[in-house]
C-alpha cells in the first residue's frame, strides 16, 4: 500500500471533517477521498462509489484520521456546486 505524497495533508478544508476513530478509513488520505468526490461531483455522477481500497494511505497532517466518507461527500458537494457555476 502506497502513501499519499501530495499536498493533501495540509488542506484547510479537511480540518472541518469529523475524525474517523478506529474505522477502516482512518488510515486513508481524506484529501484523496475529497478529490475523488469532487471529480464525481463535477460530472454529477449518479453512482457514488468511494472505494476505500483505491485511496492512498495518509501521512501525518491535516488529512490524517479524518473520515474519508465525509471527505468524499464534501468533495462531491463542492464538485456539483462548481459544475453549476462554471457554465
Ligand atoms: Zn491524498
Amino acid at each position: 500500500m502506497s502513501t499519499c505524497n501530495q499536498h493533501h495533508r495540509h488542506w484547510p478544508v479537511l480540518e472541518s471533517l469529523p475524525h474517523d476513530q478506529g474505522g477502516y478509513g482512518r488510515h486513508k488520505c481524506a484529501g484523496c477521498a475529497y478529490e475523488l468526490g469532487y471529480k464525481a461531483g463535477l460530472l454529477r455522477d449518479e453512482r457514488l462509489h468511494i472505494n476505500l481500497d483505491s485511496l492512498l494511505e495518509s501521512q501525518a497532517g491535516t488529512a490524517r484520521h479524518r473520515s474519508p466518507h465525509a471527505a468524499f461527500a464534501k468533495g462531491y458537494y463542492d464538485g456539483v456546486a462548481s459544475s453549476y457555476s462554471g457554465s
